[in-house]
């Protein structure tokens, strides 16, 4: 299966990881589509990791999740998933990403040395999807 996510997504999460480092950076990928199908990742929204050890680990600020969530159901655009940062380490699903997998189908992007990928909680481990980058925005022109 292969997602499309737009160019200022990739650029949003790479500039995100190298901020945040050396903890790690978390937030969330909204877009067109639905969990399990393919889609559109069109918008990266940073959050707040609230995780104890931000070096180590992520926690998604619940409030900022819930107002994704909140605004989806309002017509807005889908929570597709989520996004981190392994600021030592490789792009791939740790052991302590695999803890928190629910199997909800949602797409997780990690990045990891300036390398995006992404992968699907798909409830039998994670899955790592193909994608084809999309678009151009403002951002990335100026
Ligand atoms: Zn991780």
């Amino acid at each position: 299966m292969v997602i499309e996510v737009t160019s200022g997504v990739l650029a949003t999460l790479r500039a995100e990881a190298d901020r945040a480092a050396p903890e790690e950076c978390c937030g969330l990928l909204l877009g067109s589509g639905e969990p399990g199908r393919e889609g559109r990742i069109e918008t990266a929204v940073p959050a707040a990791n609230i995780s104890g050890q931000p070096h180590l680990r992520f926690e998604i600020d619940p409030l900022a999740l819930l107002a994704a969530h909140k605004a989806a159901r309002a017509g807005g655009p889908q929570v597709l998933g989520y996004y981190h940062s392994h600021p030592l380490g490789h792009p791939v699903p740790s052991a302590v990403d695999c803890e928190h997998s629910t199997g909800d189908l949602r797409i997780w992007a990690i990045i990891a040395g300036g390398h995006v990928a992404f992968w699907r909680d798909s409830g039998n481990g994670f899955q790592e999807l193909t994608f084809r980058t999309v678009g151009k925005d403002c951002a990335e022109q100026s």
